[in-house]
């Protein structure tokens, strides 16, 4: 995918980067926050751990495996959400699905080097890739605590 000519070169400098070094790729023992998510299409296969404190992800870590879209995506994802109210970290969920369906950055809401994947848009079986840590910290979040038994989540339906 990174090779793709229609992502530009800065962009996949930064997807190769979170691909190779990825952020917060590790268990969080003190989790209070998940959800599985796949991509069968793909085999992409991604779990979301998160501690929520006084309404703020105070942590976030993934575990899984898959292409360099879907495991730069999600770095870049904990990259951002870490730290914020849970309400900012689903106004990003929003904008990203926003800019994976449009293909330009989301207006009101700058997300940074999560830009880089503007380009993923042009290819619709490879948004699937992208959104799946996005989705799949989407349920870790609404779901709360405890931990449900809801169905995993999969980018493989017409939920983009
Ligand atoms: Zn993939």
């Amino acid at each position: 995918m990174v090779g793709d000519p229609g992502l530009d070169e800065l962009y996949r400098e930064i997807i190769l980067e979170h691909y190779r070094s990825p952020k917060r790729k590790r268990h969080l023992e003190a989790h209070n926050r998940h959800a599985d998510g796949s991509n069968p299409l793909c085999g992409d296969q991604i779990v979301v751990e998160a501690r929520v404190d006084d309404g703020r992800v105070s942590d976030v870590g993934f575990t899984g495996q898959g292409c360099s879209i879907s495991q730069a995506s999600a770095s870049l994802m904990t990259d951002y959400v870490v730290g914020r109210p849970v309400d900012e970290a689903l106004e990003a969920v929003g904008a990203f699905q926003q800019m994976m369906t449009t293909g330009e950055a989301p207006s009101g809401v700058d997300l940074g080097d999560i830009e880089a994947l503007l380009g993923v848009a042009k290819f619709p079986v490879r948004v699937k890739c992208a959104s799946l840590g996005w989705k799949t910290l989407e349920q870790a979040l609404k779901r709360g605590e405890p931990a449900s038994e809801a169905a995993p989540v999969t980018t493989d339906e017409r939920s983009m």
